[in-house]
């Protein structure tokens, strides 16, 4: 059993680390599907674009995915329907059929070779309980006009997808890169200081003077602006890919904590998703994945944990961080549905640097958080962040630079994983992902 990605692949070209200092119109800081996205889209604009990783492209959360390109999405529009209203879920689903049009679209018309598979898509309801809200899903897709199907526990729909992601963002990077935009890996910013007409942004050895800065590192490495730890939980969730029959189709359950998708001739299951504050004991966590699994007869070739953040409202941040900061723009919090999410943010983003418009500049923009409307949410994480940090002085030993929760040791994939805000670093301290900008340093 290999604990990694299925979709691993080797990194056939020699990564182009920033060793000067730079002038762009636009940096897009992280090489994930938002960042990617962003840099294709803008692949045939006169700007000069530059892209910085702190690792390679796309070995971030976008190579731990589960890669369903779906508008089913647990019970979305339900929630969303409570929240906003009909007319606005109602667009939240219009953005999702759009996303998944034009993924297909780019995909076909650059005829990237990244195993696309249309397949139904079905949310599962684990008890009685759970089945009324299901029906529910069903009846409120229905008058948004969708054509939904029953089974005694499911509903479903047509039309979704799956692929292998890491082979559509290894082309999207490489037409990126054809046609003439910059990209930088292993180069990490660890300050971003604002100036007159746009952002000096530092990493450990140069300087790169940016009009404006996109920032796709799914958890921002800076506390302000924004405060992201008091917009967003973290959730992590365990996958296992095994050799199996491949049925054609995929679920999810509708508390999202289990699901299923094939991949030629593996299943890949999600079996456990928790709160990061939760089950501290990740060996424990990889024992339960690998026994869920087993008890469906099957057996386990990879196995591997990822995270993801989750909004206050069900709906990703998109757009401008502060109020008249035209020069600082965002995508992230895609509630573990960042294939759509994260290519409509390359999308609109992107339009909103070429002034272009875009339908959906509304719905995404990050700050519609109102803190006397999602006040109960901000309060819940603002308790999950303390939960964590307390928790973590019981379990955990090191400090987390970014906001000193101590890091929990996992022995699985041997690194410090911190309980907080989902940083993670070697077993040696060496940072693998932030928020943390910087290496742990031992007590
Ligand atoms: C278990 C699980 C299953 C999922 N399954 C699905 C699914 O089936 N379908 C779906 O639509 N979505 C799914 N998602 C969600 C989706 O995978 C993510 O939302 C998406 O990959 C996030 O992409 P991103 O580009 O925002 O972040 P990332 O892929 O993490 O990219 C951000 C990049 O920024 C870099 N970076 C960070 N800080 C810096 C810095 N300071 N300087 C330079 N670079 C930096 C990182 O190294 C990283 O490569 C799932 C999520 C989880 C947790």
């Amino acid at each position: 059993m290999k604990y990694q990605s299925l979709w691993q692949l080797e990194d056939d070209d020699k990564e182009n680390c920033l060793d000067k200092d730079i002038d762009v119109d636009v940096l897009i800081i992280g090489g994930g599907i938002t960042g990617l996205s962003t840099l294709y889209f803008l692949k045939d604009s006169n700007l000069r674009v530059a892209l910085v990783e702190a690792s390679r492209c796309y070995h971030g959360v976008s190579l731990y995915t589960t890669g369903k390109i779906t508008y089913l999405q647990e019970l979305v529009y339900q929630k969303l329907v409570k929240k906003y209203g009909f007319d606005v879920a109602k667009k939240y689903l219009t953005s999702q059929l759009e996303a998944i049009d034009l993924l297909v679209k780019i995909i076909n018309e650059e005829k990237i070779d990244c195993d696309l598979e249309k397949v139904n898509s079905y949310v599962v309801a684990r008890n009685k309980k759970d089945l009324k809200k299901v029906e529910k899903e069903k009846e409120t897709l229905e008058k948004m006009g969708v054509k939904v199907f029953k089974s005694k526990w499911a509903i479903g729909v047509m039309d979704t997808y799956v692929f292998q992601p890491i082979k559509y963002l290894k082309r999207i990077k490489e037409i990126g890169k054809k046609s003439g935009k910059e990209i930088y890996e292993m180069t990490r910013i660890k300050e971003m200081v604002k100036i007159e007409d746009g952002y000096i942004c530092k990493t450990d050895k140069n300087t790169i003077k940016a009009k404006l800065v996109v920032v796709a590192c799914h958890y921002p490495f800076f506390l302000k602006p924004y405060l992201m730890p008091v917009k967003v939980r973290c959730e992590k969730s365990y996958i296992t890919a095994s050799k199996s029959k491949n049925l054609g189709y995929s679920w999810i359950s509708s508390d999202g904590n289990y699901s299923a998708r094939y991949h030629h001739n593996y299943i890949i299951n999600l079996g456990g998703s928790y709160n990061i504050a939760n089950k501290l004991k990740e060996k424990k966590n990889f024992e339960r994945v690998i026994e869920y699994t087993k008890n469906r007869g099957l057996i386990p070739s990879y196995v591997w944990k990822n995270d993801d953040m989750i909004s206050v409202d069900g709906m990703p941040y998109i757009g401008k961080i502060e109020k008249n900061n035209d020069s600082l723009l965002m995508g992230t919090a895609y509630n573990t549905w960042g294939m759509t999410n994260g290519t409509l943010a390359g999308k609109l983003i992107s339009d909103m640097i070429l002034g272009k418009y875009n339908k959906y500049e509304n719905l995404f923009d990050p700050l519609r958080v109102n803190i006397w409307q999602h006040s109960w949410a901000l309060m819940i994480n603002s308790l999950l962040n303390i939960k964590g940090f307390m928790e973590s002085k019981i379990v955990g030993s090191h400090k987390c630079p970014h906001m000193g929760c101590s890091l929990v040791y996992n022995s699985v994939n041997n690194t410090w994983d911190c309980p907080c805000h989902a940083s993670r670093f070697w077993k040696d301290g060496n940072l693998i992902k932030g928020p943390s900008k910087e290496n742990m340093k031992f007590k």
